[in-house]
């Protein structure tokens, strides 16, 4: 089969890879049939995750079809049409019994193109299958559910329910790429009073008034700190999300937010930032961090099905699979192609490849 590969800092290629075999009764094999790229592909690239050997098969966010199943997954057959969550749990250590799948002790959490191969690729193996796939509802199309792999529970979780947002809240999202602005949808579900996104990016910034911001702010241009105590009579934000992975917007969330407020962060940091505790000690506030369990998919499956959310506005370009390499340059310049999340479409596999998969398996 074919396979978007990782071969080490900055190099990647499309190569000709072995296909995925059932390796443990729990595993399912997936054709992949709408996948797609993620920020965290491209920190991979830059060398930032060395946990990612090269050979790897990168990618964490794709919907599929079953063409294989090991001996102990039950919940799915042949033929089902899945999501595949960009985390996969074992279902029986601790964490996952507390639904933090991403915390997974026994194998799971976030492996695809990371630690196991990706789903940037023909086929993919999916470990503990009975937990980690989703069946895609029948009357959704692979584009309304692909971005709940990952970015949308991200934003969701991590972002506005870590922020705990209620009803009347003014909420500041500092960035505004697919994290921030899924944080933007997904916060609207709360019926906030205000968002107020914050980049440096006039594109974006125009991009999440599209997407149901109120107010925008270029904190290239103004001070975004300033403007936030004017809009909020000099109180703050209920609630900031930092949705970049820098040091100054870490900082400049924590200083959004009035006292008793939350600040949710989603951002990766590679650096270490500032808690300004001097500041912060008397203002009662709460700061979270966290990895996405994925345990709200079904919650916003719901609401995708009642048509109470629509995820595809956040497609912005498509290519087919093999074109996966113009698709990582496109993705990976978004200021100039303005790109937010790339839809890659499965390539149609000439052959009988589901006996082939099975002939390797049993081999
Ligand atoms: P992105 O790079 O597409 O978007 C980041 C945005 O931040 C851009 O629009 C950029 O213009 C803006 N920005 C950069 N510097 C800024 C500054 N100083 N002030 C204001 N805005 C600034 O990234 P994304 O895909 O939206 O992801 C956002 C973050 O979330 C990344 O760090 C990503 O790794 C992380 N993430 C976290 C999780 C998790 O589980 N916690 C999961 C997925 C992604
Ligand atoms: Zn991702």
């Amino acid at each position: 089969m074919r396979a978007l590969v990782y071969h080490g800092p900055g190099l990647r290629s499309w190569d000709d890879v072995p296909n995925p075999t059932i390796q443990a009764p729990t595993d399912a094999i997936v054709k992949i049939d709408t996948a797609t790229i993620c920020g965290s592909d491209l920190h991979i690239l830059k060398g930032d995750v060395p946990a990612v050997k090269p050979g790897t098969i990168l990618g964490h966010e794709a919907v599929g079809t079953i063409v294989e199943t090991g001996a102990a997954v039950t919940k799915f057959q042949i033929g089902d049409h899945v999501l595949v969550s960009c985390i996969t749990s074992c279902g029986s250590c601790r964490f996952c019994k507390e639904a933090r799948y991403g915390q997974c002790t026994g194998g799971g959490g976030w492996i695809f193109g990371h630690l196991i191969n990706g789903l940037q690729a023909d086929y993919a193996r999916v470990p503990f299958a009975d937990n980690s796939l989703y069946k895609v509802p029948s009357g959704l199309t692979d584009d309304q559910v692909l971005f709940l792999s990952d970015i949308l529970p991200t934003s969701f979780e991590v972002g506005v329910q870590n922020g705990r947002v209620r009803p009347g809240d003014t909420v500041a999202i500092v960035g505004a790429g697919p994290i921030g602005l899924s944080a933007v949808m997904t916060a609207k579900l709360y019926t906030p009073a205000r968002i107020i996104v914050i980049d440096l990016d006039d594109g974006r910034l125009a991009k999440a008034k599209e997407f149901g911001a109120d107010v925008t702010i270029n904190n290239g241009r103004e001070d975004a700190v300033k403007r936030v105590f004017e809009l909020t009579a000099g109180l703050g934000a209920d609630v900031a999300v930092e949705a970049v992975g820098i040091p100054a917007t870490f900082e400049l969330a924590a200083e959004l937010i009035r006292a008793g407020g939350t600040l949710a962060n989603v951002g990766v940091h590679g650096k270490p930032a500032t808690l300004h505790l001097e500041k912060l000690w008397i203002k009662d506030v709460t700061i979270t961090t966290g990895l996405v369990d994925t345990r709200t998919i079904p919650q916003l499956l719901s609401l995708i099905e009642g048509g109470r959310l629509d995820p595809t506005v956040l497609a912005t370009h498509r290519f087919s699979m093999d074109s996966a390499m113009e698709a990582y340059d496109v993705f990976s310049n978004a200021a100039k192609t303005h790109a937010l999340k790339v839809v890659l479409t499965g390539t149609p596999v000439s052959g009988n490849t589901k006996s082939k998969v099975a002939a390797t398996a049993s081999a």
